[in-house]
Formats: C-alpha cells, sequence, structure tokens
C-alpha cells in the first residue's frame, strides 16, 4: 500500500518582527544581508527573545488542526553546519521527552478521511543560499541572512494519505485555513514549502525535501511513485534516502543520506526560558479565532440562501469573504455574493491585481443598489466594477462620466426597437412566427444602447410591436 506523510513549512508572514530579534518578519522587501541583528546573525554574547505574538499564532493554528495544546512549551538547538544557518544550531522544538511544543496530535478531514497531524513546532527559518556561475571554475555560492530567524511552524502529518490527489487536496484546505486565520499568505513565493515521504509496499521511506510549489510536489510524489514501483518490479531493493526535487527535468534526485535524530545532538535551548500558555491564554486565543471556513459557508447557504458553490469559493478565501461580510446587508447579500463570484473574480485573478485593487465594500454595495433600482443595468455594473478597481471611483462619479446609466424610458427604447425592427426584418418575421427567438431582437436593443437598456422593459415593448 502507498503512504505519503508530508512535513509542511509555513512561515507566520503576518508577524511584524523575527521570532528571536525584533529584526522585520518580512525580509522580502531589503537588500541582501540588510535584515540582520546580531542576535539572528548568532553573533557571541547575543540572546535570543522569544516573540510572543508568534506563539500565538502557532498555537491557533494548532487548535484550528485539532491539536492538543500543552500548558508549557520549549525549545531546543538543533545541532548542524551548514552555511545558511549562522549560529551552527537552529532553535526549534522537539517531542522526545514529552509534548513540549506548540500542537500535538490532531487531525484534518480530507474528503471523509481523517489525516492525523502528529505534531506541530516553533522554529526559525534559516538564511537562503543562492547558486551563481554555470561552469564549475565560475560557479559560486552567495548567502543571504534576511529570513534567518523569520518565524516558520513545521506541520507533521502521519503517512495517512493514500496517492497525490488528497495530498492536493489537504493542501488547499490548510492553506485556505491558514489565511483565514490570518497568520499567512501560503500565496507569497517561499512562504510555504513542503517535504513528503513515500513508500510503497514492502519499501523502505524516501524523503523528498524542500520543494517549494504544491504543484511541485504533487509531480514530484507522482515522480516518485513510479520510480519506486519499477525498483519494486524488477526486485531491487529502494533505499532509504533523501532526495530532491529537480523541477528543471522533472525527476527526484539522490542528495545524501538520511540524518536521524540523533545525528542532531538536540539539546534544550536554556537561553529561552519555558512559556506557560496557561488554560486562561487558549481560551482567550479560541475565542479570538475567527469563524471557521465550514460554519462561513453554512451561514451563507442557510441564512442568505447563497448557492452552496459561491458560498464555497466566498468563504475559503479570505480576502471575498471580508469584503461580503462588510458590504452585505440582510437584503442584498446575494446580490453581493454573485458581484463577487462572478465579475470581481474576473477582474483580480492575480495576486498583483488583488494588491493593487482599489474595490472597497462600499462600491459593491453601491452597485447592487444601482442595479435594484432600476438606475443601472447588470451589464453596466461589469462595466463599471471594471473600472472601480483600476481607479476606485465612486459608482456615483461613473455613473455621471461613464454614461451607463439604465435607460428606462419607454419612447426611447421604443424609437431604438423601431430602428432594430426596420433592420432585422427576417428575424422579426421569425419572431412572429417562434416566440422563442425573441432574445435574438431583445440582444440586438442591448447591443445598440451599449447594455444600457432596461432588458425586462424591452422584453416586453418588443412583444407588444409584436402583437404577442
Ligand atoms: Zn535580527
Amino acid at each position: 500500500m502507498t503512504k505519503i506523510g508530508l512535513e509542511i513549512h509555513c512561515q507566520l508572514t503576518k508577524l511584524e518582527s523575527k521570532l528571536f530579534c525584533s529584526c522585520k518578519a518580512n525580509y522580502r522587501e531589503f537588500e541582501p544581508n540588510h535584515n540582520v541583528c546580531p542576535v539572528c546573525m548568532g553573533l557571541p554574547g547575543s540572546l535570543p527573545r522569544l516573540n510572543q505574538k508568534a506563539v500565538e499564532s502557532a498555537t491557533s493554528i494548532a487548535m484550528a488542526l485539532n491539536c492538543a495544546t500543552p500548558e508549557k512549551i520549549a525549545f531546543f538547538r538543533k545541532n548542524y553546519f551548514y552555511p545558511d544557518l549562522p549560529k551552527n544550531f537552529q532553535i526549534t522544538q522537539l517531542n522526545v521527552y514529552g509534548d513540549m511544543s506548540v500542537g500535538g496530535e490532531g487531525y484534518v478531514d480530507v474528503e471523509g478521511k481523517k489525516i492525523k497531524i502528529r505534531r506541530i513546532q516553533l522554529e526559525e527559518d534559516p538564511g537562503r543560499l543562492i547558486y551563481e556561475g554555470t561552469s564549475d571554475r565560475t560557479k559560486i555560492t552567495l548567502v543571504d541572512y534576511n529570513r534567518a530567524g523569520t518565524p516558520l511552524v513545521e506541520i507533521v502529518t502521519d503517512p495517512d494519505f493514500e496517492n497525490p490527489r488528497q495530498v492536493r487536496v489537504f493542501l488547499n484546505i490548510l492553506s485556505d485555513l491558514l489565511e483565514n486565520l490570518g497568520v499567512a499568505e501560503p500565496g507569497l513565493e517561499g512562504a510555504m514549502r513542503a517535504d513528503g515521504n513515500v513508500s510503497i509496499e514492502g519499501g523502505n521511506k524516501v524523503e523528498i525535501k524542500n520543494i517549494g510549489s504544491f504543484h511541485d510536489l504533487e509531480k514530484a510524489l507522482h515522480f516518485e511513485l513510479t520510480r519506486q514501483q519499477s525498483l519494486h518490479e524488477r526486485d531491487i531493493e529502494i533505499a532509504m534516502e533523501t532526495r530532491h526535487w529537480d523541477d528543471r527535468r522533472k525527476i527526484t534526485i539522490s542528495s545524501r543520506s538520511k540524518e536521524e535524530d540523533q545525528d542532531y545532538r538536540y539539546f534544550l535551548e536554556n537561553d529561552i526560558p519555558w512559556v506557560k500558555i496557561d488554560q486562561e491564554t487558549r481560551d482567550v486565543l479560541k475565542k479570538n479565532m475567527p469563524e471557521s471556513i465550514s460554519s462561513k459557508k453554512e451561514r451563507y447557504v442557510e441564512k442568505y440562501d447563497i448557492a452552496p458553490q459561491v458560498a464555497d469559493i466566498l468563504s475559503s478565501d479570505r480576502y471575498y469573504s471580508d469584503l461580503f461580510e462588510n458590504a452585505h446587508n440582510e437584503s442584498n447579500a446575494k446580490d453581493i455574493a454573485n458581484l463577487i463570484t462572478t465579475d470581481l473574480l474576473g477582474f483580480i485573478d492575480t495576486r498583483e491585481k488583488r494588491e493593487t485593487s482599489k474595490v472597497t465594500p462600499q462600491h459593491l454595495a453601491d452597485l447592487v443598489n444601482a442595479v435594484n433600482a432600476k438606475t443601472l443595468t447588470r451589464n453596466s455594473s461589469k462595466i463599471a466594477l471594471q473600472e472601480i478597481v483600476k481607479s476606485g471611483k465612486s459608482v456615483k462619479e461613473l455613473l455621471d462620466e461613464m454614461d451607463l446609466g439604465q435607460v428606462s424610458d419607454s419612447s426611447e427604447i421604443d424609437n431604438i426597437i423601431s430602428q432594430i425592427f426596420e433592420e432585422e426584418k427576417q428575424a422579426v418575421q421569425d419572431a412572429k412566427e417562434r416566440p422563442e427567438t425573441v432574445n435574438f431582437l431583445v440582444g440586438k436593443v442591448m447591443q445598440k444602447t451599449k447594455g444600457k437598456a432596461d432588458p425586462a422593459k424591452t422584453l416586453e415593448l418588443i412583444k407588444s410591436k409584436l402583437g404577442q
């Protein structure tokens, strides 16, 4: 039987500062090695100070993943020499001597199957190594410590996945959940990385290290399963090893033999005292947690009669649900939900577009109200929304500027219908014989008025002209 387990590393990107110093958690905006201090550089005599907010964020993640959260947590030194780690050890957590990390056993429901979470720990991210040069003589490795010390949460699952597809579904659920908690931005480059453990019936476990995108992880797992099955069929033993994903060649490559925990010579980090997380603190954290995605979805469907697939899109994305929550009232909720999921979604389909979008909840409410008051057609509201995303102008300004106001005046529409009846004699004849073809004529009127004619009134007037 195929067994896949995951180790997911997720940066707490919503925090202000690093895990043990006051350097910025958002290292991405700095020139290399400009977001560092004696603490994250591990200079002699410097002492770490724990970021309390990081402990709270990590505990919230543990709670959201149904994990046990202990009364006291401790930190350990994981000793190894590698240039991305200036201290020569990483401050992390360990559960060998009892449950001392932020989260113990928990689970996530994936399509009716319980995927067990083994533990959740809080640790510091190492620096980044950048490889440059092409030929052997010019190859160099650069190191950037801006990232060193960034708060990182490691989530370890049991090997409960039976195939790569389940892994993908789980990761989608997890990243929505982290985003909803407001602690991380899984879409940011490098903010979420994963290792996968893969084994097939009777074979050794192989670890695939440090894959930067979920898409690549799925491909790497597929490749690795095929490789192991082919070895197994030829009676060749599958070596227990660590492999790397080469995303250029789309294969996994053997990299080094796997270290055991004992190789790291873990010991207690005595520079950081044990942290007590008492029941009261945990109760407050639980109380302050945002509503879960599933409860939001249920509420949208039940309270506002929003279609389940629309409620699904709205609830699983914090950005859209925040817009919805701040724009709707009892009477227009369904229209706001549809406006977001049919029109807005298409206009801000990338991270950049979303970040630069000028649309506010007020805009959405104004658009829906204008459509309902028949001062704007559905079609014109879409044109207006596209403009709002770019300029942030108010709906009123756009109605004046862009000549988008709905045409409801009967004589004005009637004039246009007369013109169309002249131009489309065959279609008029068809509509007389087969009333179901009348929409062609309605469409022509809409075209001529750039979508501004009141559709219901247009249909009524055409029918009466046809004698129907
Ligand atoms: Zn620092």
